[in-house]
């Protein structure tokens, strides 16, 4: 009964544009053609990630053939070599990266350190499947897109070449986020342990984001098969799988062991916001609110500043949306809370459902079996839209941010730029938007001062500029 990667896409689109899901499906059947001079290694690998995310969204996407194209993306110097109604151009103008509808670019030559080029990828991506779904795509975009990389990461990009040892650091998620953070990281001369949980496996719907998965990967452990596949992309980073919850993960090593550094792509607001709780030195952090935009967020312990728990407070869409969920699965609100599918709780769906099999339920997200089992009407309800699936780009374009700002902050830990952002993939990041965004005082978490006092004993060395 999973949905196939083509069907996610669909139902995306379809709740957006009030559509029927047949009719998103079909919107969503084009051909993106990617033009550009093989002869330039970053320029190579910019259209393989442009390529790697596009047909997983659409279609197909590749180089021109002749077969008709509904959009041609033509990067650099390059002269248009199909038929397409529709062209967007990709290249740079002076430092910047550029992608506009409007006319050719230069020739480029990106000497931009590698791991930039997903992020130039992603909004490339965007582009074209923006031009390719108007007019009546919501987001519209009048002007060019323009990355500034200095503005984005400081004159010193040069930086972002360096060796980093991340020492030892947590991923807590190996699903669409963490896949982007992984799939950047490796362009980064990165040496350490970097241990990834996840209690989930691998589902047919999950393939139209994670980039490093495939058919065979399907019904696979999450953490197992991540680190398998990406192990080899990393020469001096050792990637150790687990299996289990973040929380699970840390007992192992200990019930009072304490993670200093974490990273988070996990898919659920409840999740995310409960993270806190393992009390974690320093928190690197990124989500996606459907396909509409990306939030990056990070915290250093002890800190007056936002945590996650500031960050993604509970919300009545949120509540709803769980009240939803546990009414359409026969379950307990509580049972819907727990995050993932357990057996005696799988047992229970198929009371309800008496076509499903138990063991096809076992580990996997509640969200990801509503969406299988409701149709696109009970996705628009309201927090519906929170299992929208994003499309690739709008995953590894969280990840890719995530794994930047990662290896920028890991280097020089006193460097808080911001500790809030949310960028749309659709439109040019606005970097005025950054924030440093305080302490709620009404936090679940860190309004209480037994624990910012606990936090405080903990963690002060993490600011030994202080002490
Ligand atoms: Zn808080």
């Amino acid at each position: 009964m999973s949905l196939s990667y083509r069907q996610e896409n669909a139902k995306t689109l379809a709740a957006l544009l009030g559509i029927e899901e047949e009719e998103a499906a079909q919107r969503l059947s084009l051909r993106i053609a990617v033009t550009f001079d093989s002869k330039t290694e970053a320029i190579r690998e910019l259209a393989a990630h442009i390529i790697e995310m596009l047909r997983r969204t659409v279609e197909h996407a590749g180089q021109p053939d002749d077969k008709p194209f509904a959009v041609e993306i033509v990067i650099g110097g390059c002269t248009p070599v199909t038929a397409a109604p529709l062209r967007v151009y990709a290249g740079e103008d002076g430092a910047d990266f550029v992608v506009r509808e409007t006319a050719p670019l230069a020739k480029c030559d990106l000497l931009i350190p590698r791991p930039l080029l997903v992020i130039a990828a992603c909004y490339v991506s965007a582009a074209a499947v923006r031009v390719a779904l108007s007019p009546t795509f919501p987001f519209r975009n009048f002007g060019p897109i323009v990355l500034s990389w200095a503005k984005l990461f400081g004159d010193d990009l040069e930086r972002l070449n360096q060796p980093i040892d991340v020492g030892e650091v947590y991923l807590a998620g190996a699903g669409a986020v963490g896949h982007g953070f992984i799939y950047t990281l490796r362009y980064f001369d990165v040496s350490g342990t970097l241990y990834v949980t996840d209690p989930k496996k691998a589902t047919a719907g999950g393939l139209n984001r994670c980039l490093l998965f495939d058919a065979d990967d399907l019904g696979h452990p999450k953490a197992t098969r991540v680190c398998e596949v990406a192990g080899p992309l990393f020469p001096k980073l050792t990637l150790v799988p687990i299996d289990k919850e973040l929380d699970d993960a840390r007992k192992l090593r200990g019930k009072d062991f304490l993670i200093q550094k974490l990273v988070i792509g996990v898919d659920s607001r409840r999740v995310r916001r409960s993270l806190q709780a393992a009390l974690p030195g320093t928190v690197f952090d990124a989500s996606t609110t459907d396909i509409t935009e990306v939030v990056l967020h990070f915290n250093r312990q002890p800190t007056e500043l936002a945590c996650l728990s500031c960050v993604y407070p509970e919300s009545e869409r949120e509540r709803k949306h769980e009240e939803n969920v546990a009414e359409a699965l026969g379950l307990t609100i509580e049972e819907v809370r727990a995050g993932y599918i357990s057996s005696p709780v799988a047992a229970k769906i198929c009371d309800k459902y008496t076509d499903l099999r138990a063991d096809d339920l076992i580990g996997r997200a509640f969200d990801t079996v509503y969406k299988e089992l409701c149709g696109v009407g009970k996705l628009k309800t309201v927090g519906g839209h929170q299992v929208l699936a994003p499309f690739s780009f709008v995953s590894v374009l969280a990840g890719a941010y995530l794994a930047v700002e990662f290896a920028i902050r890991i280097a020089a830990p006193n460097e808080e730029r911001f500790n809030y952002w949310r960028v749309s993939p659709w439109n040019n990041p606005v970097t005025e938007l950054r924030q440093q965004r305080p302490r709620d005082p009404s936090c679940e978490f860190c309004s209480k001062p037994a624990l910012r006092q606990v936090i405080q004993r903990l963690w002060k060395h993490l600011r030994p500029e202080e002490h």
